[in-house]
């Protein structure tokens, strides 16, 4: 499904607007970062996806429709949205009703219910724990349930804040192989992080917030070789690039194989 917010503006009070003029199109099936400084706005805009917070100006369209008059609850069918903190979202005693729990209100039938669960158990290694209450897990497990749950409501679009923070590197590895799944499902995934070599690894595109403004929509490897627009935006250059900047690599690298692709062609 595409997206397209056209001259976004939101306050949360009177004052400056924290979306000021915001314009992006989405398309179906693509994979976007969100980044951008703490405060810059990123969460704000995530929920105006689904109808949780409703700009005071300016229009949003999924797939050629106004988003303005959906009720949450139908929206929600199209944009499934991970909240940064699990705790936020978990409202089940049972990993397995948790998980089950977006569907559920969805309305799908019992056995895409099931089927969806268990899908998205395995993929984050949750199958052993799904009689578990989620609150006798560790932070990062929780995490991984919320993922899960998001990703068993089976929407179209997905939205995800900060998906890797608190989680380790072989957890992280579970949702490099979900995002992987979710890409050959052609859902169109929005990542909000501020993990900069996570995005250098798996997202195409990035859009740059700061201040409340789009500062950069484009290439992640034109973003991440603009020293001024990083400093803008309070970013970090992903180490990867950083390294093969710093051995002068004529394409700087995105990711590790890049590097040593580098390093080979050099040496030949
Ligand atoms: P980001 O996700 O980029 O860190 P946010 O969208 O969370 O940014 O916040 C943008 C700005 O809006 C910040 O200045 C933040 O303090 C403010 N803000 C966020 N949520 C609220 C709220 N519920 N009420 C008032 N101000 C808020």
């Amino acid at each position: 499904m595409q997206i397209r917010l056209e001259n976004i503006i939101f306050r949360y009070s009177a004052g400056v607007p924290v979306l000021n003029d915001i314009s992006l199109d989405i398309k179906k099936g693509e994979r976007v970062a969100l980044i951008g400084h703490n405060g810059s706005g990123k969460t704000t805009l995530a929920k105006h996806l689904n109808g949780l917070l409703r700009p005071a100006a300016g229009t949003i369209r999924i797939d050629g429709r106004k988003t303005d008059t959906e009720s949450v609850a139908r929206l929600s069918g199209i944009v499934a949205l991970l909240f940064q903190n699990p705790d936020d979202m978990i409202a089940k005693r049972r990993v397995w009703d948790e998980v089950a729990f977006g569907p559920k209100n969805l309305a799908y039938p019992e056995g895409r219910i099931k089927i969806l669960v268990a899908e998205s158990l395995a993929l984050f290694e949750l199958l052993p724990l799904q009689d578990c209450n989620p609150y006798d897990l560790g932070y990062s497990e929780r995490k991984r349930v919320a993922l899960a749950s998001i990703i068993a409501m089976d929407t179209p679009i997905l939205v995800l804040d900060e998906p890797t923070a608190g989680m380790d590197p072989r957890e992280i590895v579970l949702l490099t192989g979900a995002l992987e799944k979710l890409r050959e499902d052609y859902k169109t995934v929005i990542i909000i992080s501020h993990d900069m070599d996570f995005i250098a690894e798996l997202v195409p595109r990035v859009i740059c917030l700061a201040g409340g403004k789009k500062r950069f929509d484009g290439l992640v490897r034109q973003a991440f070789q603009d020293q001024s627009l990083l400093a803008v935006c309070g970013l970090l250059q992903p180490q990867i690039v950083r390294l093969s900047t710093y051995f002068r690599q004529t394409e700087p690298a995105l990711t590790p194989v890049e590097f040593l692709e580098n390093w080979q062609r050099r040496a030949k």
